[in-house]
């Protein structure tokens, strides 16, 4: 692996650039060091505007280079970058990521459309960095010189590193979840304050097959340029709650192997993912981190481990009725999207799929 710190940065763009998701990119692009973000993309109602005009800003402040630059429309002739990261909405992320892809770009989107498409790499980098060997089959079937890489569901990506070392030692095979997921994972402006305040919403458009889904080919095996899914049965319970960032994931399975609670905790504590990821600059030094005390994981304390990228894991301990139980939780606008999608595009970069800079 070529560490790429001496070249040139990558000029990149963010389409979706005023959402919740775009923001997010935005903060983790300020001062990357392999990646320079050039132009930011939104709706028409946006384009042409400054930055600063057209995004209500969420978090933190503003980065100085970002505010004044003209929001572009989401279109290849207008939007300069070889990497395109997609924070789209999904009733346009389908037309346009493939319109950029064929234009030749890399787009590394967080939007549903391609995550499940047999040719579509559906990334954790840690997880199932291999997977990124289907941009050959993508490349024959679909003709472009370009490349579409997805990153996971927020809930998925919580739940499929948490998983990911059991799964692998012990394989899963009947898997049951139950969300409590954050309202900024609903976008913004979101879910009405009246809808969300004190209250807990049993349902999430969409959501429960997309959990389901994704979970089977991100821990699926990458074999003959297919992904296989990874074979267990799965059935998902999603919750909207009035928490601002961070999916919580109550999780029950049972493995072909069946663990004891000590040996699934062992196999969590030593798990350091795919080695090919240990000195991305995103990576943290945990992706998964296990909490002994009781009552946590919690999103108030610990949705910020690793900078937003651990995934924190507790209450591991035995079933009744399946195998384990335990609980995951992680930030859902970083690990489980705009910093999950910068993380394949290191991915990318230091196996040397990236065109030059
Ligand atoms: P959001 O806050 O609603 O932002 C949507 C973005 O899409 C805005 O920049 C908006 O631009 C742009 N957009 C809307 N219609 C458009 C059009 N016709 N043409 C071009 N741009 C258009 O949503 P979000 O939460 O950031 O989510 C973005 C994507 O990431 C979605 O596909 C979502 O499912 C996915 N995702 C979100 C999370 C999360 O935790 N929030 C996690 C994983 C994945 P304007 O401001 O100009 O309208």
């Amino acid at each position: 692996m070529t560490a790429p710190q001496d070249r040139r940065k990558w000029k990149v763009a963010v389409l979706g650039a005023t959402g919740a998701v775009g923001q997010t990119f935005i903060r983790l692009l300020a001062d990357h060091p392999w990646f320079e973000l050039t132009e930011v993309a939104a709706s028409e109602k946006s384009a042409g505007k400054p930055f600063a005009d057209a995004a209500r800003w969420l978090e933190g402040t503003m980065p100085d280079a970002v505010s004044q630059m003209q929001v572009k429309s989401c279109r290849p002739l207008e939007v300069d970058a070889d990497i395109v990261f997609s924070a789209l909405d999904s009733t346009v992320a389908g037309d346009v990521e493939r319109e950029f892809a064929q234009a030749g770009r890399f787009v590394l989107s967080n939007a549903k459309n391609f995550r499940m498409d047999p040719d579509v790499p559906l990334v954790i980098p840690e997880v199932n960095a291999d997977h990124l060997g289907l941009l050959e089959t993508q490349r024959a079937a679909r003709g472009w010189t370009g490349a579409i890489v997805t990153n996971a569901n927020c809930a998925a990506t919580v739940a499929a590193v948490a998983l990911a070392p059991l799964h692998e030692r012990f394989r899963l095979d009947r898997l049951f979840l139950t969300t409590m997921q954050a309202v900024s994972g609903a976008g913004y402006p979101g879910v009405a304050s009246l809808d969300i305040l004190g209250n807990v919403i049993p349902y999430i458009a969409e959501e429960e097959p997309k959990l389901e889904r994704e979970l089977l080919k991100l821990l699926g095996r990458f074999e003959n340029g297919a992904v296989a899914d990874g074979g267990f049965q799965v059935s998902a319970q999603t919750n909207r709650v009035a928490v601002e960032h961070g999916h919580t994931v109550c999780i029950t399975a049972s493995f072909h192997e069946h663990p004891t609670a000590e040996q699934a905790l062992a196999v969590l504590r030593e798990w350091k993912g795919a080695e090919s990821t240990w000195s991305l600059p995103s990576r943290p030094e945990h992706p998964l981190a296990v909490t002994d005390e009781a009552d946590r994981p919690q999103p108030r304390r610990d949705v910020n481990a690793g900078d937003g990228m651990t995934v924190t894991v507790g209450r591991v301990r035995e079933d009744r009725i399946l195998d384990l139980r335990m609980v995951a939780l992680g930030h859902n606008t970083i690990r489980g999207a705009a910093g999950g999608s910068v993380l394949n595009a290191e991915l990318l970069a230091a196996t040397g799929m990236l065109p030059p800079a």
